[in-house]
């Protein structure tokens, strides 16, 4: 396995590590798309962040980190919270599966600062949420390495119990 050596902003535990494996898609329930819509739609016109908690390529848990620029321009997980969810997922059994904010104003395509600051914590996913059309809102998933941007596949799954 490559050592893709983590570099972080402050101290981070292991579960990190563990993310590193999240190359591929990401299997999302259709509820938790409608939570991080509905996040974005509540912290408009600044963009929401949060993270989203996995297990075994699946997303398991949403939660909701305050924007510490609180701005419609960038946004920046209050290191607070990082500590408290990443304590969170580990004590769940989880991994950092995603790192999710929202553009309120342009599509779901990471901006030059999203990956200027991936450079930081270029493991986990990146789910950007685009509520530019309020009709239409746009969930999509990136892989952002070395300054690279590769979506992936988000492989939406139906509310529990609603399957065929
Ligand atoms: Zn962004």
């Amino acid at each position: 396995m490559h050592d893709r050596g983590l570099i972080a902003p402050f101290p981070l535990h292991s579960a990190f590590s563990a993310a590193a494996s999240l190359s591929a898609a990401l299997r999302i329930a259709r509820q938790m798309l409608d939570e991080i819509v509905a996040h974005a739609r509540a912290e408009a016109p600044n963009e929401c962040c949060g993270m989203i908690g996995a297990r075994d390529g699946a997303a398991t848990s949403l939660h909701r980190a305050t924007n510490a620029e609180a701005s419609p321009l960038r946004y920046v997980v209050d290191p607070l919270d990082q500590l408290r969810i990443m304590e969170e997922l580990e004590a769940d059994g989880e991994e950092l599966g995603a790192i999710y904010h929202s553009h309120t104003a342009s599509d779901a395509y990471p901006s030059q600062t999203d990956i200027n600051l991936a450079e930081n914590w270029p493991d986990p996913l990146y789910v950007i949420c685009s509520i530019a059309d309020d009709d239409a809102p746009d969930v999509r998933a990136f892989e952002i390495r070395d300054g690279a941007v590769r979506e992936q596949e988000l492989e939406v799954e139906p509310a529990r119990g609603a399957e065929a």
